[in-house]
């Protein structure tokens, strides 16, 4: 077994999820190395601290630090959501406008027409496809938080 698939393993192991052949090979790699034996018994005081933390009684400290996380992601969000309606609103008026003037205009060729619009077609899908990226990792992020408490 691989460090690597080893790591991937260790909270299942802790957590007493591995099958009884994976649990045997899962030992048999901690007996030959040093460094994963090292990062088992960190994450296995990390696990204690955590159930630690979750069975003590959130204190007024903690409660206040809670919910300014939550207000705080309330209000990240609720920023991004205004911000990407206003950019693509603009972003689509602006792009329609300059399409229409250029498609009047007839001193332009047909070509730079067509050059033009794919170009801006382009940008506000890449603008589109950046602020979904954007959003799909504000919820990983906010995912991995709650993991963390
Ligand atoms: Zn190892």
């Amino acid at each position: 077994m691989s460090c690597d698939a080893f790591n991937r393993m260790a909270s299942a192991y802790l957590d007493g999820e591995l099958t009884a052949e994976d649990r045997r090979r899962f030992e048999a790699h901690l007996e030959t190395c040093d460094a994963c034996r090292r990062e088992l018994a960190d994450l296995k005081r990390l696990t204690e601290d955590l159930d630690m933390i979750r069975f003590k009684e959130p204190g007024d400290e903690e409660l206040a630090r809670y919910w300014s996380g939550v207000y705080n992601r309330l209000e990240r969000g609720l920023g991004w959501i205004l911000f990407s309606v206003g950019a693509i609103l603009t972003l689509c008026y602006g792009a329609f406008k300059v399409i229409e003037e250029l498609i009047r205009d007839d001193t332009v060729s047909n070509l730079l027409k067509v050059g033009v619009c794919a170009l801006i077609a382009g940008l506000v899908v890449l603008f589109v496809s950046l602020l979904r990226e954007r959003l799909v990792v504000c919820k990983v992020d906010r995912y991995s938080k709650e993991i963390e408490r």
